[in-house]
């Protein structure tokens, strides 16, 4: 297997990966493939459910809460939010950290007023606004932040205080890898490429209360109501992709649960920042020390022309994935869940020796 440092779509358990394979072709003696099912078959409706019941109890979300299933990526969510949750005369307040926040309040300015809370723009994102500068208007609606921005790899490491403001937080990049505590957040979504499975669903966790019913203008599918009100079977569900979240959610709960799973991601990337560290100078973290990521590890080396050396030697050595997104360019080894600390150490010994020959 390849050494996967993807950005997303990203590695997947190898374990997992071949339960699904022992059931593609026939699902617990059903006689076809889970793909091939009916949505509302009682042995589907099961995978619904019991998926969401493992998020709930890893995450322990509260009672109050609901797991939504959808379609569309988490960028549907960033036009989805403000639609359900930005009414007239009310302000979409968004937390300025980088790339994906930019995208998601450009969204949310299609729909309606918004404003900057807090920014690090100043810093080209190379760091999380500190807490205290964040400024929440008088009439927000919500405050979004984005809890891990992946191209610049910077994370919050806890999260603003709202108090009646629902906190919205595009987990993309890092759900499942650290506990969170939910009732916190108004709503949480995230795309599950990197950390649950495989694209084209999207988890949405949203309080009761902010999606009971959603302004009658709304198309159905983008209404949060409709798929409340179906357990997220309002239409036909991207159900392979479901099952294979359920999936990967048991496969948390085997590492221990979300905890153990933190613990294991700190190790793995203590690994390479380690070596950016100590490589004096050769290599150098993009992000500030006290907000670095522990799922996108973003640094370069002095010049280009090196940078694309590593690229090159490091296919020819099995690693995949490391380039810089090109907006920022350099190098990013993103480092999810489910990539073993065996591809980590893989990558670190890689490094100094690529330094060793090269510095
Ligand atoms: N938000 C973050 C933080 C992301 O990293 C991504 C994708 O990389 C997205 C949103 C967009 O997700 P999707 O491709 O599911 O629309």
């Amino acid at each position: 297997r390849a050494y996967n440092f993807n950005a997303g779509p990203a590695a997947l358990p190898l374990e997992v990966l071949q339960q699904a394979q022992e059931q593609f072709v026939d699902y617990a003696g059903a006689g076809m493939s889970i793909m091939e099912m009916s949505h509302r078959s009682a042995l589907y409706e099961q995978v619904n459910d019991e998926t969401q019941s493992l998020l709930r109890e890893l995450y322990q979300i509260p009672s109050n809460y609901k797991v939504l299933f959808l379609q569309g990526g988490a960028s549907t969510q960033f036009a989805m939010i403000p639609m359900n949750l930005l009414p007239a005369g009310k302000v979409g307040a968004y937390v300025m950290t980088g790339s994906w926040a930019d995208k998601a309040l450009k969204e949310a300015k299609l729909i309606g007023e918004t404003a900057i809370a807090a920014s690090s723009e100043a810093f080209k994102f190379n760091r999380i606004p500190d807490l205290s500068t964040i400024e929440i208007p008088d009439q927000a609606a919500y405050l979004h932040v984005t809890s891990n921005e992946t191209i610049e790899g910077t994370q919050f490491k806890s999260f603003p205080v709202t108090g009646d403001v629902p906190l919205i937080g595009d987990m993309s990049s890092d759900i499942l890898s650290r506990p969170v505590d939910v009732s916190q957040f108004g709503m949480i979504y995230a795309g599950a490429q990197k950390n649950l499975g495989p694209s084209g669903v999207t988890i949405v966790i949203v309080r009761e209360d902010l999606v009971q019913e959603s302004p009658k203008t709304i198309p159905t599918m983008l209404r949060y109501d409709t798929h409340v009100k179906n357990n997220s079977l309002y239409n036909t569900p991207p159900s392979f992709s479901v099952y294979l979240v359920n999936l990967m959610l048991k496969w948390v709960q085997g590492k221990g649960g979300v905890a153990a799973i933190e613990q294991y991601n700190r190790d793995k990337t203590q690994l390479i920042y380690q070596t950016i560290d100590q490589s004096g100078g050769f290599y150098k973290g993009f992000a500030e020390t006290a907000d670095r990521s522990t799922m996108n590890i973003t640094f370069r080396i002095h010049t280009e022309e090196l940078e694309k050396q590593f690229v090159k030697e490091s296919e020819q050595q099995g690693f995949v994935g490391l380039k810089g997104h090109r907006s920022v360019g350099g190098l990013r080894a993103s480092t999810y869940n489910a990539v073993p600390l065996e591809s980590c150490k893989a990558l670190a010994d890689f490094m100094a020796d690529f330094q060793r020959r090269n510095g």
